[in-house]
């Protein structure tokens, strides 16, 4: 691979690392760091996280309302698929009561289930297949059960057994059906179950007298009011479990990125650096071309005896900058102590590593680091390098051997890079 062709870090990929744990060679714990972009990630949205979940009617932010979909989208489906399923055969089971207490319309019944079931189950099939509105599913069973219940109703008007009046009160198993099943957004519930009290009442009035509504009402309504709070209980209960989710991978990812980052740099530390090194020599070992570079300021004592610690400190994070920019999106750069910064070059021989240290060198010589917006401060580094020799090489080998470079490169009179040899 050639010098000039080596991808650097950008900007863009530095945001990209921080949520992957600054290199590319590392997964996260699990798939939920795809919650949430990191742009959302601001102490603002977390407050309305957080408000969200004590308030008594948990709202799920709007800027959140989409990964709240998303997620839903994904956990949900195979749910909502089986409890549609078991609402089906609950519809087509109670053939068997039709035909116990309504046998003139009993073949006209079974026929109506079975049309009915055969085209939801086709229209199952294909919408869960390809909608990706996980709200148009969440509604799918309350509508059929209100074409359900506008087709049995029509049943009962039909037949002429003298059980029909007692018999209708069995149209409350259709609410319950209905706001049962509803898992993500009340208000569809409060649509469906206008949709399917509607059907259910102009059916009753054409089959009993005033009396007799009022009558089915005094049933119906409290039937219909628990539904309701069930469904908005089940959709509260959703999105709470939606915000605890997205608040704990939250916390964990902070965690994580607080264990493996240097605070003063924002450079992998030196525990994470080891992690990840051992992991990329592993993959590189039996190929033999991982290179380690280890960076020491010279005369940094120096700045700090005479700017002050502060200056000290403002000198490492731009010096931790210009390496950043300088390093591929797979090399594993870490602060690895004080004035010290370690790298290692998967993929790269030992020509390519030492012109990468030359290059370095020169770029923070030439570079003017101005502090306090007006001192300009010359600095330069030594860097020590080696390379991977053999597969009995492990880190702390190669580690060892970029150390003694680095000595030998500070002995030698610094602003240099010395390459490690056996000899
Ligand atoms: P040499 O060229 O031999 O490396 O000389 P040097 O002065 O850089 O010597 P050395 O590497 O031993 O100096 C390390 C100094 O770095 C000592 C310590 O005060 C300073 N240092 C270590 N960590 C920090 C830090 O986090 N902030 C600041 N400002 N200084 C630090
Ligand atoms: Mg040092
Ligand atoms: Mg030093």
């Amino acid at each position: 691979m050639s010098i000039g062709n080596r991808k650097k870090y950008n900007h863009n990929d530095k945001k990209k690392m921080n949520s992957l744990g600054k290199t590319g060679e590392q997964n996260t714990h699990n798939d939920t760091a795809y919650i949430i972009p990191e742009q959302l990630c601001t102490n603002k949205n977390r407050v309305a996280i957080e408000q969200a979940l004590t308030s008594p009617i948990t709202r799920i932010p709007t800027q959140f309302k989409q990964y709240y979909l998303d997620y839903q989208n994904k956990h949900q489906r195979q749910l909502l698929q089986r409890v549609n399923l078991i609402g089906q055969l609950t519809f087509l089971s109670y053939f068997f009561v039709d035909w116990f207490l309504l046998p003139d319309i009993a073949t006209l019944s079974a026929l109506l289930r079975l049309i009915l079931i055969i085209s939801t189950l086709l229209i199952n099939e294909f919408l869960f297949r390809y909608c990706k509105n996980i709200k148009i599913l969440d509604s799918l069973l309350p509508i059929y059960v209100a074409i359900a219940a506008a087709a049995w109703l029509k049943l009962l008007l039909i037949s002429d057994s003298p059980v029909v009046t007692t018999y209708l009160y069995a149209s409350v198993i259709f609410i319950l059906l209905g706001n049962l099943c509803i898992q993500i957004s009340f208000r569809y519930s409060i649509f469906t179950s206008l949709l399917i009290s509607s059907v259910i009442f102009h059916g009753v009035s054409k089959l009993v007298n005033l009396h007799g509504l009022i009558l089915f009402s005094l049933t119906y309504i409290p039937i219909l009011l628990l539904s309701m709070y069930i469904s908005w209980n089940n959709t509260l209960n959703s999105k709470r479990s939606f915000l605890r989710i997205l608040l704990n991978d939250w916390n964990y990812h902070a965690l994580c990125e607080l264990a493996h980052t240097d605070e003063l740099t924002q450079l992998n530390n030196r525990r994470q650096f080891m992690h990840v090194a051992e992991q990329a020599i592993q993959k590189w070992q039996k190929h033999n071309v991982v290179c380690l570079l280890i960076f020491d300021i010279d005369f940094f004592k120096k700045i700090n005896d005479t700017y002050g610690h502060d200056t000290g400190d403002e000198v490492l994070r731009i010096l931790a900058e210009i390496l950043r920019q300088e390093m591929r999106f797979s090399d594993v750069l870490a602060r690895f102590g004080g004035e010290e910064f370690i790298a290692l070059l998967p993929n790269t021989t030992l020509e390519d590593a030492t012109l990468i240290a030359h290059r370095l060198c020169k770029k923070i010589e030439n570079h003017h680091i101005y502090i306090q917006n007006k001192i300009s401060l010359n600095l330069s580094i030594s860097i020590g390098l080696s390379q991977l020799l053999s597969c009995e090489d492990d880190l702390s080998v190669l580690i060892k051997h970029a150390d003694i470079a680095l000595y030998q490169a500070k002995n030698n009179g610094r602003n240099q890079v010395a390459i490690y040899s056996c000899e």
